[in-house]
């Protein structure tokens, strides 16, 4: 580990060649139409380059070439054990171009160097090793029956995925989803965001040097509205996995419906609460906690907590405290380590973002820092880390995912409010609680309903636990540990007659 300088981060810039092709059947290829897309640094406005732009006659090329590879074993039908080897090389090639690739997700993304080079590089390398070393100590059952019967439970490889990814992490969102995929034995159709494309093709790459069968792994790249949905249309992909958006979820569902029933898989958005109890001493600690939880990545971050919910009676101290810390949240180039904020995705999303700052004043909200558009000179989409005390349940910022850099500040006054306040969100991802009280921890964790409940720190747990929504925030799937192997499986019960 350990970051380069932002001079060397700016030379290893100027050198990069950027992925420009999709990549079916094994081959980087132009698409059908020969029609391209451009990307750009949303931290400068700059355009980065022109991208193949995908259709749907690329979509079934890519859903062909999957379907043949899983049909002829190719992977499906290697041992875990010989899958394993090729997911830890593909392991080794990401942690040996680790520079290259964080370098290329910090131009393409506007996120910071210094969390792409010191975590998600690693992360997304370790991920896809994890499910590899996973894969050959998985076990199928036998089931108790009569002596002339063998009963077995076995899983088998669901056949062609599609993945549809989204641009806020985005090779460790593909890894994610493409770790327990390959690892299973299945195909699979990948499309990153148009946002955020360059990373994915350059593990693509990899991926083949690490010596991934052709056809097994496809990237479609293009808009969601061709590219997305013809995937989540087409007749022979047999499971939809998706992070996204709850909206575009919600029509993945229909599209599942009105095609071939195809298995849908969901990782949506979230509106997560931070509950600060009364108890709490060390506020320093907590106020460390709650500002990485509401700004770090910018906000644009499933799990952040947006809504700080704090007694009444330490709301005062931990505001100071939270201010304070907040001071240490610089904005600036994305390719300077020293700098924790970079650059909102898009010039949109940043208007999408400053909207709903203007509503919170208009709703009553009281502005407490931040608030504006910084560095414009930069020609890049940057806001202050923004917090707002005095928010109360019916306001906008209380309720809808804003996706960036804006805390609300809200108080309660005993833990029967809390439980109320937390849970009065159609989304249930995350939530984080600080108390130093065990009973209280308990009953608080199992009363608030989301998927994960971190208590005494912001985390989002470890590649062995499951992360996913209750309510709006997703939809039967869970990224991360042994279940999502299984949910990239089909169970079937064989009942063997003795004779
Ligand atoms: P988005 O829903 O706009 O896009 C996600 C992907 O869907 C993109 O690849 C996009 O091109 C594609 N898409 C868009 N319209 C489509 C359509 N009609 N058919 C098929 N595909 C389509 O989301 P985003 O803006 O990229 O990401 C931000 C959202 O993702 C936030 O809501 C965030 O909370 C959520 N998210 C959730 C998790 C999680 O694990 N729960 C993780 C990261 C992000």
């Amino acid at each position: 580990m350990g970051l380069l300088s932002k001079d060397d981060y700016h030379k290893i810039a100027q050198t990069i060649e950027y992925p420009t092709m999709a990549l079916i059947d094994g081959k980087m290829v132009n698409s059908v139409s020969g029609k391209t897309f451009s990307t750009y640094n949303p931290a400068t406005g700059e355009k980065l380059t022109e991208i193949t732009s995908c259709n749907e006659e690329d979509v079934d090329l890519a859903v062909k070439a999957a379907r043949r590879a899983f049909k002829d074993k190719r992977w499906s039908g290697l041992a875990p054990s010989e899958r394993k080897k090729v997911l830890e090389k593909m392991r080794d090639l990401i942690i040996e171009h680790k520079d290259e690739l964080a370098v290329m997700e910090t131009l393409d993304s506007g996120r910071p160097i210094s969390d792409i080079a010191e975590t998600d590089v690693y992360e997304t390398a370790e991920c896809i090793a994890w499910y590899g070393e996973a894969a050959d100590k998985l076990e199928d059952q036998i089931t108790a029956s009569g002596q002339d019967i063998v009963s077995m439970i076995v899983r088998e490889p669901i056949g062609v995925v599609g993945a549809i990814l989204p641009w806020n992490f985005p090779m460790l969102m593909a890894a994610w989803k493409l770790g327990p995929i390959l690892a299973s034995g299945n195909s699979v159709v990948v499309k990153p965001s148009k946002l955020t494309t360059l990373t994915m093709l350059r593990i693509a790459e990899l991926a083949m040097a690490a010596g991934l069968p052709q056809g097994v792994l496809n990237v479609v790249t293009g808009s969601g509205a061709v590219v997305g949905e013809a995937i989540a249309t087409h007749p022979d992909v047999n499971l939809l996995t998706f992070t996204g958006s709850t909206a575009v979820g919600r029509t993945l569902l229909e599209y599942s419906g009105k095609s071939n029933l195809k298995r849908v898989l969901l990782e949506l958005g979230g509106k997560n609460p931070c509950i600060v109890m009364p108890d709490v001493k060390d506020l320093d600690t907590a106020a460390e906690g709650i500002v990485q939880a509401a700004f770090w990545n910018m906000g644009e971050n499933c799990s952040a907590n947006s809504r700080l919910l704090v007694h009444k009676d330490i709301k005062n101290a931990l505001l100071e405290a939270v201010l304070e810390k907040t001071k240490a949240w610089t904005v600036g180039d994305p390719l300077d380590p020293q700098f924790r904020l970079g650059s909102m995705i898009e010039k949109p999303h940043m208007e999408k973002v400053l909207a709903y700052i203007e509503t919170a004043k208009a709703e009553g909200a009281t502005l407490v820092c931040g608030g504006r558009q910084i560095l414009p000179e930069t020609g890049g989409y940057f806001i202050e880390p923004t917090i707002f005390d005095n928010v109360t349940s019916e306001m906008t910022i209380a309720k809808e995912e804003i996706f960036g850099p804006v805390l609300a500040v809200m108080t309660f006054s005993d833990e029967e409010e809390a439980i109320r306040m937390a849970n009065d969100t159609e989304y249930g991802l995350h939530a984080s609680i600080w108390s130093n009280d065990v009973n209280q921890v308990h009953r608080l964790s199992r009363a608030i309903q989301a998927g994960t409940i971190s208590v005494n720190c912001f985390s989002e747990g470890d590649f062995g636990t499951p992360f996913g929504g209750f309510k709006q925030s997703g939809f039967i799937g869970r990224d991360k540990s042994l279940w999502a192997s299984r949910q990239y499986t089909e169970m079937k019960t064989i009942w063997l007659k003795i004779r």
